[in-house]
């Protein structure tokens, strides 16, 4: 006859199979719902974010789980000498939850690793234009997503700028996080899993047409409220509107209507404002 604990063992693997990783997760996050943040962190979060200041407690209770179950699965590693703190691991985090403050408990489930180094760092990118010849080049990077790996890199330099500057439309975690969103139902294509099929004719129409309108006025040299590396191709355009709709929502809901109602019910959240 089996040993009691084999058998206990084998029966929480079965229950664990059939349950899942994900409900898991939903039951952890409910668990981590009725624990606050430490008073210091909370601290730092109201000092450093502006935007958790202005988040009503229920939500600010569900940040703060999703918070302490990012920092529980992610691991940060500092490159280049860069010292972690509970700092930089918590204005990382709470960004990177904020965002999907809406999108269930495992909005991130192909990144493992979060790489932080000081500064704007360098990389080799390698590209064939043509298809025949493989060009190399080195280009300076604030952010970089990675849809291999399970890696994403950061540089605390351009963070701590853009903690200073809520509404200049630039948010280099938003971007990063934005890409990890994209690739979360295993296509890297500028379209995250949305919550509904009706929803994917909606956004595609509407992404198409935003970016074809972004570069023919890029083609024109008109001003747009859009940063232009969001012509780059569809991706980046997300990732960049992202960053639009949260620090210049104002402007982007002025100018690109349609563009800034599917963002507000994909992400279910208000842009910043008076940050
Ligand atoms: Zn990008």
């Amino acid at each position: 006859m089996l040993p009691t604990a084999i058998v206990l063992t084998i029966l929480l693997g079965i229950i664990a199979y059939i349950w899942g990783y994900p409900h898991w997760l939903d039951w952890r996050e409910k668990q981590l719902f009725q624990r606050p943040l430490p008073p210091h962190w909370q601290a730092i979060l109201g000092d450093r974010l502006p935007f958790y200041r202005q988040l009503y407690p229920q939500q600010r209770q569900k940040l703060a789980a999703k918070i302490q179950l990012f920092l529980q699965q992610k691991q940060f590693i500092g490159c280049n000498d860069f010292v972690l703190t509970d700092e930089v691991r918590l204005v990382i985090a709470a960004q990177a939850c904020y965002l999907a403050l809406e999108l269930g408990s495992n909005p991130y489930p192909r990144l493992d690793t979060i790489l932080v180094y000081p500064d704007a760092f360098q990389v080799r990118q390698v590209s064939s234009p043509d298809g025949y010849v493989v060009e190399e080049e080195e280009t300076i990077r604030a952010g970089e997503s990675w849809d291999r790996a399970g890696q994403l890199i950061l540089a605390w330099g351009t963070i701590a700028w853009d903690l200073e500057r809520w509404q200049d439309g630039h948010n280099v975690i938003f971007h990063e996080f934005a890409h990890q969103l994209d690739m979360g139902d295993g296509a890297m294509n500028g379209v995250p899993k949305l919550a509904r099929r009706n929803d994917y004719q909606r956004w595609q129409s509407t992404f198409a047409a935003e970016y074809q309108q972004l570069l023919s006025q890029l083609e024109h040299n008109l001003p747009t409220v859009i940063d232009p590396y969001g012509a780059t191709n569809p991706c980046e355009f997300f990732a960049v509107v992202t960053e639009t709709f949260f620090e210049k929502g104002q402007e982007l809901q002025r100018h690109h209507r349609q563009l800034y109602q599917v963002l507000q019910k994909y992400y279910c959240l208000e842009p910043l404002i008076n940050c």
